[in-house]
């Protein structure tokens, strides 16, 4: 059985040819884009990296991070995000692989890798997260890194994630996020030590309403992300 809800591949079907627009429901994708790709390379080097997108959408972050000089491949079970990033390569001029495969088909093909896997706004649309961490795990190398963006499940989530940005602050449509499906960073970090990942960091994103700004620090309470490496040597 493939993990994947068809309604979640639908919600972000339906808005793929806004992707690229700034100003769009994916407003807050490019908003934390530069902060988040910033923190990546600060972390691993992109430069002359192979990574592996997974849940890569319209392609917002597979293509900064050739920006930062990494070889990157984006996959996604959404056919019209996977179609737009492909388009979108035309106007960037950028060279993406992109891929219409879920992680757990492309980690049999390619187990170990890439030195990078990222999976971020993933876990919380899918069924069966620790399947799609553990697929992470297989494709990254040897002390490669696993780095997972995703939402708490904490009140103060559902008070801004869903509450303030769908209801009050429009800035996701309505439904985006559904709080049974939030993945808590404990319940994360048992996903990755049962797939023989050690967490590294995790970190919090935060928005502030009143500057509309996006800023990392120690409150993971909302949007964090959590930094993994594959054990082993080189
Ligand atoms: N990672 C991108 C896009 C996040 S939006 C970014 O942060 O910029 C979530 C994406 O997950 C959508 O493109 C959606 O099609 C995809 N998705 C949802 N369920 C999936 C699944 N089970 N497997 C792969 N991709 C999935």
């Amino acid at each position: 059985m493939i993990n994947v809800d068809p309604a979640e591949l639908d919600k972000f079907s339906e808005l793929a040819h806004r992707w690229w627009d700034p100003h769009s429901e994916f407003k807050p994708l490019h908003d934390i884009n530069p902060l988040r790709v910033d923190y990546i390379d600060s972390l691993v080097g992109l430069e002359g990296k192979r990574v592996l997108d997974v849940g890569c959408g319209g392609g917002i972050l597979s293509e900064a991070m050739v920006r930062r000089g990494a070889q990157v491949t984006g996959i996604d079970l959404g056919e019209k995000g996977l179609k737009v990033a492909q388009l979108h390569l035309l106007e960037s001029g950028l060279s993406v692989e992109y891929r219409h495969v879920s992680a757990e088909q492309i980690a049999l093909e390619q187990p170990g890798y890439y030195d990078v896997v990222t999976c971020m706004e993933l876990l919380e649309h899918v069924p069966d997260p620790a399947s799609t961490v553990r697929a992470c795990a297989q494709l990254a190398r040897p002390a490669g890194w696993c780095i997972f963006a995703t939402i708490n499940r904490t009140p103060k989530a559902y008070l801004f994630a869903i509450i303030g940005a769908e209801y009050v602050l429009k800035l996701l449509p309505k439904g985006t996020h559904d709080y049974s499906k939030l993945v808590r960073p404990s319940e994360l970090a048992r996903y990755c030590r049962d797939a023989a990942l050690d967490t590294r960091v995790t970190i919090g994103m935060s928005y502030n309403p009143i500057y509309k700004k996006y800023s990392l620090g120690n409150d993971v309470a909302v949007n964090y992300i959590l930094c993994a490496q594959k054990a082993g040597a080189r």
